[in-house]
């Protein structure tokens, strides 16, 4: 048995999985503030697997955490989590010792790729040997799997097309440049943008549109060509088979698929060579409520098994 969590803003999803690969329990519980507070939630949520979904933790040989920070490669150290209130902290370090079994951490998209991933191969659907995972949340970014593996790269940069610039006169982007991907197709970016109050701003924005608002139609256009350009670059750059699109945008289904469809319609018109590829078949939705990052991080969590090889152990382990 392995453990995931996903760790996310203010609430955090544990799953235990089985060595079959299915979830054999799962729980929710709010997540805490601060680096003591984020450290006492995987805990808490490790305990309440076994309180509240019957989950022997005698059985559970692995945990794998999911978190939005960058995780310093080769090491179970978060940095930058803002949205936890963490600047610095080595949670595999401060976890594992009271939970005692291995723990490794990953950025939450990465995790979540490769839950996407298990989940498409567990579909019947034909197992793409590649694919993208893009998560469009408040921010963009993506995971990549190769060969049932996640791609990090050098260190740990791999998949973060939301700081591509594809407009070097677009609107500023948080991370100092201009036009990223980001800066036109992140829920916050876009939330930002429309400038009118809301707990669900970038629906109001596809409402507005819809009916006719001209500044809510140039922010719903810009959206979908922004996904479109991260759809294109993460093909382009690793020629993944398929491109699935999570994350809290995605809440939009289809009115948001449309449009990226027709993004990626309008530069296959375009190009013969574009068209060659066939993007816009090549585009998914993960379904709602997959729970793919605790998935993935209990996969992430297993990495140094005997089933893995000892290479991917090191490097990762
Ligand atoms: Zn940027």
């Amino acid at each position: 048995m392995k453990v995931g969590l996903d760790v996310g803003g203010t609430k955090t999803d544990a799953v235990a999985v089985d060595d079959g690969g299915a979830i054999a329990g799962r729980i929710r519980i709010p997540t805490g503030w601060g680096p003591d507070a984020v450290a006492q939630t995987v805990v808490d949520a490790v305990g309440a697997l076994a309180a509240e979904a019957g989950v022997d933790l005698a059985e559970v040989r692995s945990v794998g955490v999911g978190i939005p920070g960058q995780i310093e490669p080769g090491t179970g150290r978060v940095v930058h989590a803002v949205n936890l209130g963490v600047e610095a902290l080595d949670l595999a370090e401060a976890v594992a010792p009271r939970l005692g079994v291995p723990v490794r951490v990953e950025n939450d998209v990465k995790a979540a790729a490769l839950g996407a991933h298990a989940l498409h191969r567990a579909s019947g659907a034909a197992a793409p040997a590649s694919m993208a995972y893009l998560n469009l949340g408040t921010g963009v970014a993506a995971g990549i799997v190769a060969d049932g593996r996640l791609w990090r790269g050098a260190r740990g940069t791999a998949g973060e097309v939301g700081h591509i610039s594809i407009d070097p006169h677009g609107p500023l982007c948080r991370c100092g440049q201009r036009g990223c991907i980001e800066a036109f197709a992140g829920g916050g970016a876009v939330a930002e943008r429309w400038r009118h109050r809301s707990a669900l701003p970038v629906r109001d924005v596809f409402d507005a549109a819809d009916a006719g608002d001209p500044s809510a139609r140039r922010l719903r256009e810009d959206l979908a060509r922004g996904v479109a350009a991260a759809v294109r670059v993460l093909v382009l750059t690793a020629d993944v088979d398929i491109v699935v699109l999570g994350g809290g945008v995605t809440a939009l289904g289809d009115r948001l698929m449309t449009d990226v469809a027709a993004e990626l319609s309008a530069s296959a018109e375009a190009s013969p060579f574009m068209r060659s590829l066939r993007l816009a078949e090549r585009v998914e939705l993960l379904p709602p409520g997959s729970l793919a990052a605790a998935l993935g991080a209990a996969l992430v969590g297993a990495e140094g098994d005997a089933t893995h090889d000892t290479e991917e152990a090191l490097v990762h382990g």
